[in-house]
């Protein structure tokens, strides 16, 4: 499943992270996911339950935003929002565009804590 390796990706960054700061675990953890990056929110809710506890991050507190997919027209440079990759202009009908954004997949913040042993 590909949001299992997602999120077991995240885990990942955040251990190391914890373990360069010399923290115990995460807080709070921001996420950002393009539209286009392929991330169902059931899967990724079944993956985080699977694959977070007993890692740092259990019981963090998760947000997700989720990045609007958005294309520049080849043809006339119109930008507009996508639902899915080539999809025409909506001004002049051009098929060929570069994605602007959408595909993102990544860590945006995190808060870290040291919990006194
Ligand atoms: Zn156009």
């Amino acid at each position: 499943m590909h949001e299992l390796s997602i999120v077991m990706s995240i885990v990942d960054s955040a251990r190391k992270q914890v373990a360069e700061h010399d923290a115990t675990r995460v807080e709070y953890i921001g996420l950002e996911f393009g539209t286009l990056a392929g991330i169902e929110p059931e899967a990724l809710e079944f993956a985080w339950e699977a694959a977070v506890p007993d890692t740092v991050l259990a019981g963090a507190e998760r947000h997700i935003h989720y990045v609007q997919a958005r294309a520049k027209c080849a043809g006339c440079g119109n930008e507009f929002d996508i639902q899915q990759l080539f999809e025409p202009c909506p001004l002049c009908g051009e098929y060929f565009s570069d994605l602007l954004q959408g595909q993102e997949l990544k860590i945006k913040t995190m808060t870290l804590v040291r919990d006194d042993v």
